[in-house]
């Protein structure tokens, strides 16, 4: 079967990447709120990959572009500063290791200017993977994982169909970073709904303390149509919050969790409001003005929903 080009889903802070699909889908395709949910995982075969590799690093070098190799190679190529590479899709670490190890070792070989590789990993994929070969893989510049934490509340992680535990998520977390790769973990606001709202904050909170995290991204529940949740909001099972109690929810993360040395964000186009500090140093700061807005109530503050993406 000839492999399916995904579409670019990647953080926010890898927009100035190359996008190279590794594989297509996500092998954890249960998670209720997800546009993955009841992906088909599929894993590109080698050979292709490399052939594109090869074929990005011939432009690059001399701009004569192959027939046969997709357009989006070359319309991506042209903007790219030959910094870095974001490996596709929703879990590239799911490729099996020793051709996930080849297709680094040529990325390193034909693109020896690439100072970083980053990908989304799923703790599942990440707990199956020994220090050793995580370390292998830093060496070969895979130098950060994008990770989903969702909520640090187990039931909810249970609810949603995360498929592990918050304990879970803190072992991985480990596991990066004795590896020495930078732990990017995300999180989801009015994940729970009205009924969990502080519940879910609270326990993200002790979560994220317990991994310590390099970064942290805050997200905003969007319901995504042909999603379980998004079903289950149509029946009125699931009740999501305002847009004001997003941010007492955000407000409540930032107060309770404690890092040695964090960049915390809500950048990310779904939410209501940008927020972002290093994590303990600007906590005042990045509270002063979550609470400016939640005094004022005003809507003209909140991005509008029409600007809101996922
Ligand atoms: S593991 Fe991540 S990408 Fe996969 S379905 Fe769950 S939230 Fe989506």
């Amino acid at each position: 079967m000839s492999f399916n080009r995904p579409d670019i889903i990647r953080p926010p802070s890898e927009w100035k990447s190359y996008f190279l699909p590794l594989t297509s889908g996500c092998s954890n395709n249960t998670c209720s709120f997800c546009g993955y949910y009841g992906s088909k995982l599929q894993i590109r075969d080698v050979a292709d990959i490399k052939s594109e590799i090869d074929a990005l690093a011939l432009f690059i070098r001399s701009g004569v572009r192959l027939p046969g190799i997709p357009t989006v190679v070359y319309a991506i190529a042209q903007d790219w500063d030959g910094r870095r590479v974001f490996l596709q899709d929703g879990d590239a670490l799911v490729h099996p290791f020793p051709k996930l190890r080849e297709v680094l070792q040529n990325l390193n070989e034909k693109l020896p200017g690439v100072e970083r590789i980053g990908t989304y990993a799923t703790p599942q994929d990440i707990l199956r993977r020994g220090v050793d070969e995580l370390k292998e893989l830093r060496q070969l510049k895979l130098g950060i994982f994008y990770t989903g934490l969702e909520t640090g509340d187990d039931e909810l992680l249970q609810k949603i169909g995360k498929g592990v535990g918050a304990e879970q998520v803190i072992e991985a977390g480990r596991k990066v970073k004795e590896a020495g790769i930078i732990f990017s973990v995300t999180i989801i606001l009015g994940l729970g709904g009205i009924e969990t709202s502080p519940q879910h904050a609270l326990a993200t909170a002790r979560a994220l303390t317990e991994i310590d995290p390099d970064y942290v991204g805050a997200l905003t529940l969007t319901l995504v149509p042909g999603t379980p949740l998004y079903e289950q909001w149509q029946r009125n099972e699931f009740h999501p919050l305002s847009p004001f109690q997003f941010l007492e929810e955000l407000r409540l993360i930032i107060e309770n969790s404690s890092f040695s040395h964090c960049f915390f964000s809500s950048m990310h186009a779904s939410n209501y409001l940008s927020v972002r500090g290093k994590l303990p140093q600007d906590r005042e700061r990045m509270l002063k003005q979550v609470d400016k807005v939640l005094e004022a109530k005003d809507p003209a503050l909140l991005r509008p929903e029409f600007l809101r993406g996922l």
